[in-house]
């Protein structure tokens, strides 16, 4: 897994038009782990795409009514089999944590890289999910020197009150054990 020109490798590369330029393009220094999935809690389908590339038909399904004039992003999607997606590319800015907050700095989509998981805040992970993490963040980690394994965070740490995401079943001892001591994966 390897990042070229603020690209992943290894990621299915769709482009959405919820973006723009980071105030610092160098300021890459926060991570923010999420969960998304359309209809709620029903994985596969090509929803989230539809989503982020803002043509969501809000005839598909109920609850698309209420969201397909979003215009959000993230950097990534990885879907329950592990393969991923890319919607961003990391030197721009995506459009995921919205009203947000890390320390004492607002608006974290200037700063940060979002990660969505698909999945819900009432569903476990599955290991394939853990493991393409693992090693998104370690190709991230030595691809942007800003970013270190303490400046990672849920959603739900930076908008509390707001968002629930990653949720309850998102394991951060086990990820950040697999993250100390996983040996990457080979270059794809
Ligand atoms: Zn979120």
């Amino acid at each position: 897994m390897m990042i070229l020109d603020h690209y992943l490798s290894s990621a299915c590369q769709i482009a959405s038009p919820n973006c723009d330029d980071r105030p610092d393009p160098d300021d890459v220094s926060l991570l923010v782990i999420h969960c998304i999935s359309l209809p709620p809690e029903q994985f596969e389908g090509g929803y989230i795409d539809q989503l982020f590339c803002n043509c969501l038909d809000p005839s598909a399904h109920p609850y698309f009514q209420d969201i397909h004039q979003l215009k959000v992003s993230a950097h990534l999607l990885i879907r329950r089999d592990g393969s991923i997606r890319q919607y961003v590319p990391f030197n721009r800015r995506a459009w995921h944590a919205g009203v947000s907050k890390y320390q004492d700095r607002e608006r974290c989509n200037d700063f940060s890289i979002g990660i969505e998981l698909e999945g819900a805040i009432s569903v476990e992970y599955t290991n394939m999910q853990y493991q393409k993490l693992v090693d998104v963040t370690k190709t991230l980690l030595a691809n942007y020197p800003k970013l270190s394994n303490q400046l990672i965070v849920g959603h739900s740490d930076i908008a509390p009150g707001r968002k629930t995401d990653p949720g309850p079943f998102f394991d951060w001892p086990h990820f950040h054990e697999l993250l100390a001591f996983k040996v990457a994966s080979p270059s794809e």
